[in-house]
């Protein structure tokens, strides 16, 4: 296998790209930091039309893992791997050994687990090349991170939602828009429900659908048309790039808070959203409940320490906002400065934002 290694490349610590063996591997691992510790994320397989598709997306996914750990305050750095090719048909024990000698050349700079298109039993094969892969411990009895991840989406509504409504954060009575009933997105409705929310939820996945209404009295609306409705909350989570240039006009939320990563197209959507007078909050630090939860799980942490683990969650989506308010710049921008006040003093800091900071500490 040839592994091409590129370092600092464009602000990143590593890149590498494995092609070329007799496993048909081509893979790529981005390692966008390692500051606060080794790059941990999720390894990705997915049919991209072509590799400059799966680099960018290795490349969005680990940058946007660094600022989430690190806004989160975990010991972990931002990766991500992606395996280019349709998992139904072209993963087997082969590709996955190739996979894990490519994780084993970066000698602990990177640490795989489990995405989508990837499981846990995947991750075990892995494991009989490399010793650097996460989510495998069988004596550790750990819990599906999506439960977690939801509850930090619905905490992280309420701060949104106190934010548009002058400190009320009550969602009794309030219509929140989900797009994606998948493991997060039904666990978030059911939280929704719970509060009094009136729920209109979509998927392109008609069972996924149909448990939702039948379960929660989820009101269905089409693909198409979920993102122009009515209400006070939207909330992506499906996929990600779901706000740009196209989509945020015709937006009818007061808010935007959901699970997916890199739900902007492009840095300037913050600002495009801040001009609506929509309240963003932003995706690596609304959507870290997983991940907070597994590495409490994982230091052995009681229910009660992982619960107020995950309320902070809330807590700093609150900070985010009110700092975005103050300083007249999109939340996402404030979040981005936020993590790297939690990073070594590597990238420059943003002025505007820092000196508004400043005047209002
Ligand atoms: P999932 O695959 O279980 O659910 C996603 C759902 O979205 C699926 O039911 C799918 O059919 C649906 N979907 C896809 N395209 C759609 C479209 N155009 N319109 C409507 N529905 C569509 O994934 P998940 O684990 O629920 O994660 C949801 C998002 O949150 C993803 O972007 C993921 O990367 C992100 N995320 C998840 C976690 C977690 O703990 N699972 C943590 C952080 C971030």
């Amino acid at each position: 296998m040839s592994v091409l290694k590129f370092r600092n490349f464009d602000g990143y610590d590593q890149v590498a790209l494995a092609k070329g063996d007799d496993s048909g591997l081509c893979a790529i691992i981005a390692i966008h930091s390692t500051q606060l510790g080794p790059a941990v994320g999720g390894c990705r397989m997915y049919p991209y039309a072509a590799e400059a598709d799966a680099l960018k997306d290795a490349l969005r996914l680990s940058r946007g893992m660094t600022f989430k750990s690190a806004l989160a305050g975990l010991p972990f750095g931002g990766g991500k791997s992606v395996i280019i090719g349709d998992p139904k048909r072209e993963k087997n024990q082969e590709l996955l050994h190739a996979m894990g000698e490519f994780v084993e050349n970066l000698r602990g700079d990177y640490i795989i687990a489990e995405d989508s298109g990837t499981s846990p039993e995947d991750m075990k094969v892995i494991a009989q090349r490399t010793s650097f892969v996460t989510g495998i411990d069988d004596t550790i009895d750990r819990e599906d991170p999506s439960p977690a991840t939801a509850y930090g989406v619905f905490l992280g509504i309420k701060a949104g939602v106190a934010k548009a409504f002058k400190g009320n954060d009550s969602l009794l009575g309030k219509t929140v828009a989900i797009q994606g009933l998948g493991h997060v997105g039904y666990h978030l409705a059911r939280h929704l429900v719970e509060a009094g929310a009136r729920v209109l939820g979509s998927d392109i996945n008609t069972i996924n659908l149909q448990r939702a209404q039948q379960d929660l009295g989820v009101e269905a609306v089409t693909p198409d048309e979920i993102l122009l409705q009515t209400c006070d909350v939207f909330a992506p989570c499906a996929m990600g790039a779901i706000l740009n240039e196209t989509s945020i006009p015709l937006l009818k939320a007061r808010i935007i808070a959901g699970a997916a990563n890199n739900q902007l197209a492009t840095d300037s959507d913050d600002e495009r959203i801040r001009q609506r007078g929509i309240v963003y909050c932003p995706d690596f630090a609304i959507n870290a409940g997983g991940i907070v939860d597994i590495y409490h799980q994982e230091q052995g942490a009681s229910r009660a320490e992982r619960s107020q683990a995950l309320a902070s969650i809330g807590d700093r989506v609150a900070v985010i906002l009110d700092r975005a308010q103050q300083s007249g710049v999109g939340s996402q921008r404030v979040a981005e400065w936020m993590a790297n006040e939690n990073l070594a003093p590597k990238k420059p800091a943003d002025s505007r934002v820092e000196s508004s900071l400043k005047g209002a500490a």
